[in-house]
């Protein structure tokens, strides 16, 4: 009996797991795992309070008096709740999220137990964490790394599995020396960028706003696997990702399972790890099939950005370890499976004021719609003068096989905005001159009054491009399915922040010049809009059409993470960070070089499963299934039946020509790996991973495959396709 078929068989003959709703409403539910505001209220002074509100709010500081107190509720708070140890919670450039978990159990030096979590401890912690990555930021001799208290993220109660919780407090994480070693820092502070520049540029507008939020809805798309069958794919286990299998006969070509009915096994799965997000304050709110057999979507409401993102990460992990309990496991690598579509993580952005305006809503109120003008475009040419970094800031080797592999968004980045939005700012254009005369309606002569009310609802749908206007919000389509969003977040925030204030400054040149306001944002306007209209394309993004017409626009399309990666650490990049205080340089080089080197070590990875595959599960197979069909052969040659024993014979030729072809590959991708490893410099060596190591995959996954079609079901080791695919 092969490993695959004991998978198999335990697989089927699981139940879904009853599921005990809790009695409270969702709205009593919802945040009781957090330390939210309202607990705050009641648990602090109230001159507490308001400061730690105004830090939430305004980010401004907090001192070490508030800390304490803050530390001391949260602390009773947490032990009420069976809290044991607390962590401060960060998210290293490894992709993941990190916690070193302290216990709130200590002695005082007469030997008394007590409990104790300290205002400094809240505050700030040393992890050792000297094998985060760095860049080079970091050497060991100054190993030291302090997280930081994020006072705009809740803290909350994380269930360890078997009994005992954790009280976790999202920080960042930054080196000795001040330079952010993780995503939280920098997207503060892009954020922190955001917000003064829209809310400079909203004045013109709207005098009274004050405060410009960005906002963030993350659609999270993913499969499920059984366990036991995820177990019997060594590809699974160590690169999220099968690097062997055929393709089912059936997989999503009649698109039965997108919005389908959910199977009780993964709709308890979802329910339950629906309610444990909602204690946490995760708003989640949908769930459907996704369009490949076995995938999945969950998205929440909305939410400020740096929430969202922590919120999503969280999920993240929350899901694997609900996932456990209902013997699944969450997939969350952009292309699980060949042939069939991967996942993705939709990044839904606008930006919303403190008066209640989402600042890409069109409304019907003219004067407001060239508020909504002035984001809209400033959005575009944002887009178009940083198409590559956007692109660099959503490259990994998981996403590689999405962009420009004809199923995901292309890697060429464009924008869409429909029909409508598209005529509108062509009607901008060429309204030709804007003369203000008195009584005259200024909008109505732009065509701006013309954008119909409910667009949100009859806006267009284009579900290939990277970067849609989806009525009244951006979606960026591209990001990985297991990415951080903050990378892509705080290159768009950046270089929004940045347009903004561009427009600013020459807006208000036009101004000092006597212009009228109105005409110098239009005029603005309209260049922008014919400065970057290369960046717009409405067709179809997956065809060969676009990819020819993009070249002659003169669009970047790079395929390779480490080609893609590069534009960080070009001087304009630097330039641009530096000018809105994300990123110094140093902390550029240093993101850069940790990128390589995990495109470098997942390559790295796949390469070694795929050789030990090919050799020890599928060669070994096929050279046994060989001699089986050869004493069968020799049986019918003994009995004269020389003509039965021909087409056998046949076989046994045609594995042995598949067998050679794969060791023969096999050896020389090893050979390549080891080239690729004595090489020193980073940027060498990431090329040649994805150049000549990676250049292997497909051709010894095509002779694998054919083998899977030749030889005996019950002998072939790997779990298959349909069994991972249907069996839920
Ligand atoms: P769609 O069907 O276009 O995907 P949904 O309304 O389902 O639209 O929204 C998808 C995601 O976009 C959700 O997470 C939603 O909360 C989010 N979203 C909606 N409005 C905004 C906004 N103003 N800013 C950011 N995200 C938003
Ligand atoms: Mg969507």
């Amino acid at each position: 009996m092969t490993f695959r078929s004991k998978a198999i068989e335990v697989a089927l003959q699981r139940q879904p797991i009853p599921l005990v709703p809790p009695v409270e409403k969702i709205t009593e539910l919802y945040g009781t795992n957090t330390f939210h505001e309202d607990t705050m209220r009641t648990l602090l002074s109230p001159e507490a309070y308001i400061k730690i509100s105004n830090a939430i709010r305004a980010g401004s500081n907090i001192d070490r008096e508030v800390a304490e107190e803050v530390a001391t509720a949260m602390k009773s708070w947490a032990i009420s709740r069976g809290a044991t140890h607390y962590t401060h919670w960060f998210q290293p450039l490894t992709g993941t999220t990190a916690e070193k978990h302290d216990s709130f159990f200590d002695l005082t030096p007469s030997g008394k137990a007590i409990e104790k979590f300290k205002g400094s401890a809240l505050v700030q912690q040393e992890p050792d964490a000297s094998s985060f990555p760095s860049g080079g930021i970091r050497a060991t001799f100054e190993a030291r790394g302090y997280t930081g208290w994020d006072p705009s993220s809740p803290a909350f109660l994380m269930d360890n599995g078997a009994g005992g919780k954790t009280l976790c407090v999202p920080s960042v994480f930054i080196a000795y020396t001040g330079e952010a070693l993780d995503y939280k820092a920098p997207l503060l502070r892009a954020l922190n960028m955001l917000d003064k520049a829209a809310t400079s540029v909203c004045q013109y507008f709207n005098r009274d706003v004050a405060k410009v939020t960005p906002t963030l809805g993350i659609e999270q798309e993913y499969f499920l696997v059984d366990k036991a069958l995820y177990y019997a794919r060594p590809d699974l286990v160590m690169a999220g990702r099968t690097v062997f299998g055929h393709g089912p006969a059936r997989g999503q070509q009649l698109e039965d399972h997108y919005f389908g009915s959910i199977s009780p096994r993964v709709n308890a799965f979802m329910v339950d790890f629906e309610f444990e997000a909602l204690k946490l304050g995760i708003p989640v709110r949908t769930r459907h099939n996704e369009v490949a057999p076995g995938q999945f979507e969950c998205a929440p409401t909305f939410e400020e950005v740096n929430l969202a993102i922590d919120h999503n990460a969280l999920l993240m992990d929350l899901m694997q370890k609900m996932a456990e309990k209902h013997s699944f496991k969450v997939l969350f690598h952009e292309k699980p499976f060949a042939g069939i579509n991967g996942s993705g993580k939709h990044n839904n952005w606008s930006m919303s004021t403190d008066t209640g305006i989402n600042l890409l809503a069109p409304t019907t109120k003219p004067k407001e719609n060239l508020r909504f003008l002035t984001f809209l475009v400033n959005v575009i040419k944002a887009v178009h003068d940083n198409a590559d970094l956007l692109r660099a800031s959503i490259a990994s080797s998981g996403n590689e096989h999405r962009l420009g592999a004809n199923e995901a968004p292309p890697a060429i980045v464009s924008v869409f905005l429909g029909t409508q939005l598209t005529r509108m700012l062509e009607d901008l254009v060429s309204s030709g001159e804007i003369t203000l005369e008195k009584g005259e309606n200024f909008y109505y002569k732009l065509g701006i009054n013309r954008i119909p009310h409910l667009f949100r609802d009859n806006t267009d749908r284009n579900r290939t491009s990277p970067f849609a206007f989806t009525g009244n919000k951006f979606e960026y389509r591209a990001v990985g399915g297991n990415a951080n969003s903050a990378s892509p977040m705080i290159v768009l925030n950046t270089i929004v922040a940045r347009q903004l204030m561009d427009f600013k400054k020459e807006l208000d040149e036009r101004l000092n010049r006597g212009e009228e306001k109105k005409i110098a944002v239009v005029e603005i306007l309209k260049k922008y809009y014919t400065d970057s209209k290369k960046i717009l394309f409405e067709g179809n993004g997956y065809s060969e059409e676009w990819v020819e017409e993009a070249n002659k626009r003169g669009l970047s399309n790079i395929k390779t993470t480490y080609e893609a990666l590069k534009v960080y650490t070009h001087e304009d990049t630097i330039r641009l960070f530096e000018s809105v205080e994300v990123l110094n340089a140093r902390e550029l080089h240093a993101r850069y070089d940790i990128e390589l080197e995990n495109y470098i070590k997942k390559i790295q990875i796949e390469s070694r499963v795929m050789g030990d595959l090919a050799l020890n599960h599928i060669v070994s197979t096929a050279v046994k299934y060989q001699f089986k069909l050869a004493q069968t052969a020799r049986s019918l040659s003994d009995l004269d039946m020389n003509n039965e024993a021909e087409p056998i014979k046949e076989i046994i030729r045609e594995i042995s020509e598949h067998v050679i072809i794969i060791k023969k590959l096999v050896y020389e991708m090893t050979e390549s790996r080891k080239v690729a490893n004595n090489l020193e410099d980073l940027v060498e060596k990431a090329k040649m991973y994805s150049l000549d190591v990676k250049g292997y995959f497909e051709e010894i996954r095509y002779h694998v495959d054919k083998l899977e079609l030749v030889i005996d079901d019950e002998d072939w080791p790997l779990v298959k396709y349909r069994e991972m695919l249907f069996i839920r």
